[in-house]
């Protein structure tokens, strides 16, 4: 809990600092994204404004010659009339006749050369042939001297006036022509043509395009709604003199609503103006017609190009974005694979270290190896040597042993010499009562003692003579015997001898395990004689690896520094010739000469405990 608590505040620190990296690249892919967008927009406003513009200037001068064309068409028409005497003739002197005939050649030029009209003004500028002659609105007798096309003619020069009729208010382009009689000027030839042709031409070709007059007034347009307004604004004076001229009809002449008038670093003007209400930008460019006071403004909308513009600043964008995600990608990717590059190499170090130590523990293994081997012969070696010295040993013991067993053939044939005597002295006594039966069973005892002695004699031999036992005895014949051997001391004093185990067949000679228990027994009488309750318990159990058989007393134990030496040999507490101390250590040897052994436990309780280790006979092969 307490790791936990300490953990997180330092978890947080971790953690913010690549949040705000995290933030910080989304913010740079952003900014990334949006400049190179706005970059894009930019380069492609630029770019598409130039070719606008320069396509602009191609379509200029291609309408200002149609426009330069259409006008100068019809220049030479009026200065024509000058030479038809018709036309001086009435205009010197006018008839009837004349005019009609004036009017009829006029109605067919008009026709033929598809001019408005065509009409002769006198020299105080009243009209006095036309070619609509036979038309209601006839320009017949009308004094047009007001007209500044007539007052400049009039004076010799070329009369030019683009104006709306006076009578119709239709649009036109008017050429004056004084006609000469010598030096005099007898009166004015004049022609009206139409323009409107370029107006439907532009409005074809989808042109946004005016043509302003010496005034600034838009005289020709291709929307009709900019038409009669005015490029720059006009003082009191020139409208009122507009006015009076009717040069426009009644034309309120309002200024051409222009805003957003910017100039441009190349010089290209722009401009947004509301044609229909909303307002629109536009590319401005104007040029000045030849021969005339007029200009021709050509507007071209930047709206494709802006939503060009726009298309390719998203283009920009987007590319740029799909640039940065691949960046991210390929960089992620590297990472990974430089991750995985690393961790490969430290696998493979970690491998070769492995390998190396492997081989350097193989190594040291091999040579700890070779040297326990050494040592596991030498070992040998040396346990053969020892064995070898041991045996000598207990061979020499034995031998040392061997001198002192006319001793102990003493002792061990004590007991049974006792029992012959006894035995042959109440045979004696039973053969001279005449009781022959049991005289002669007594006779089969001594005769069974007698055997036993050249058996015991025999088993010292063999003693001597270090043979291993392969023979098998009864465990209850055994004890049988051994306390039939004992019966004389037993009958002297007597003890309780419990017997707690089953008849079982052990891998010893028979001759040999009755020895052992003739040992045992006779030293717990010796050990009990002192007391008046001996008891002794002659326990068996077995398992896996062979016989244990247990015998107690309930006499006085042994003295803990008497236990170390029990079963050395001539070791004895017996006083005088009682004892050899000889009967463990010949026990023990039978018991291993047999494969068991014989070993001391000093119960709790009290008393002394011998275990007879044996183990079974081997199971006869069938
Ligand atoms: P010996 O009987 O000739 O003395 P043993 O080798 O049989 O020789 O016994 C050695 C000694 O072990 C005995 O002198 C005796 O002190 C002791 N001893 C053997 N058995 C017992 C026993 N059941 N209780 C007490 N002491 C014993």
């Amino acid at each position: 809990m307490m790791q936990c608590l300490s953990a997180s505040p330092r978890a947080n620190l971790i953690v913010k600092p690549r949040l705000l990296r995290h933030l910080s690249l989304i913010l740079l892919f952003l900014l990334l994204v949006l400049g190179c967008g706005y970059a894009g927009y930019h380069i492609s406003d630029r770019n598409g404004i130039r070719a606008l513009a320069e396509n602009g200037e191609r379509q200029l001068e291609l309408n200002a010659r149609a426009v330069e064309s259409e006008i100068t068409k019809y220049t030479y028409l009026p200065s024509l009339l000058e030479l038809e005497g018709n036309v001086s003739r009435l205009a010197l002197s006018p008839t009837a006749y004349r005019r009609h005939h004036v009017n009829v050649y006029l109605q067919g030029l008009n026709e033929r050369a598809g001019s408005l009209a065509i009409y002769v003004l006198d020299p105080d500028g009243r009209v006095i042939a036309t070619s609509n002659w036979d038309k209601a609105d006839s320009y017949l007798g009308e004094d047009l001297s007001f007209r500044a096309y007539y007052q400049e003619a009039i004076k010799g020069r070329p009369g030019r006036l683009y104006g709306l009729g006076s009578t119709t208010g239709e649009p036109g382009y008017y050429l004056a022509h004084g006609l000469r009689d010598g030096d005099r000027i007898i009166g004015v030839a004049v022609v009206k043509v139409r323009l409107d042709t370029l107006e439907e031409r532009w409005q074809r070709a989808l042109l946004d395009a005016y043509v302003s007059d010496e005034n600034g007034v838009i005289i020709l347009a291709s929307d009709p709604m900019v038409r009669l307004k005015t490029v720059r604004p006009l003082d009191d004076a020139t409208k009122e003199r507009l006015a009076r001229s009717l040069q426009y009809h009644w034309a309120a002449l309002e200024e051409l609503q222009l805003f957003n008038r910017s100039l441009m670093d190349d010089g290209i003007e722009r401009v947004s103006f509301a044609t229909g209400g909303v307002p629109t930008d536009y590319l401005l460019q104007t040029r000045r017609l030849e021969h005339t006071p007029w200009h021709l403004t050509l507007l071209s909308p930047l709206q494709e190009q802006r939503s060009a513009a726009m298309s390719h600043a998203m283009l920009a964008a987007v590319v740029t974005a799909l640039l940065a995600f691949l960046l991210i990608a390929w960089n992620e990717r590297r990472k990974v694979i430089a991750t995985r590059l690393a961790a490969r190499e430290a696998l493979q170090a970690a491998n070769d270290e492995l390998e190396r130590k492997i081989t350097e523990r193989t190594a040291d293994l091999q040579a700890s190896n070779e040297r326990l081997q050494a040592e596991v012969r030498e070992r040998k070696q040396a346990e053969t040597t020892l064995r070898q010295a041991q045996d000598e040993l207990v061979q020499a013991g034995k031998l040392a042993v061997i001198g002192q067993m006319s001793t102990s053939i003493a002792h061990e044939l004590n007991q049974p010499l006792a029992a012959l005597r006894t035995l042959s002295g109440n045979a004696v006594r039973f053969l001279q009562r005449g009781a022959l039966d049991v005289a002669s069973s007594n006779l089969q005892n001594i005769g069974e003692l007698v055997d036993r002695m050249g058996k015991i004699t025999a088993s010292l031999r063999a003693f001597a003579r270090r043979t291993g036992d392969n023979g098998e005895a009864s465990l209850l014949k055994a004890v049988d015997a051994a306390t039939m051997l004992l019966q004389p001391r037993l009958q002297r004093t007597s003890m309780t001898i419990h017997r707690d185990f089953a008849e079982a067949r052990l891998a010893i000679e028979q001759i040999r395990l009755e020895q052992i228990l003739v040992n045992l027994i006779s030293n717990a009488l010796d050990a009990m004689r002192e007391q008046v309750d001996r008891q002794l318990w002659l326990s068996g159990s077995a398992d896996a690896n062979g016989y244990q058989l247990e015998v107690r007393d309930n006499g006085p134990g042994i003295a803990p520094e008497t236990r170390v030496h029990l079963f050395e040999p001539f070791f004895t507490t017996k006083p005088g010739e009682q004892g050899l101390g000889l009967g463990l250590t010949l026990s023990a040897s039978l018991a291993a000469a047999a494969g068991g052994s014989l070993t001391v436990r000093h119960p709790d309780e009290g008393g002394t405990a011998f275990i007879l280790s044996l183990p079974y006979p081997p199971e006869p092969n069938t």
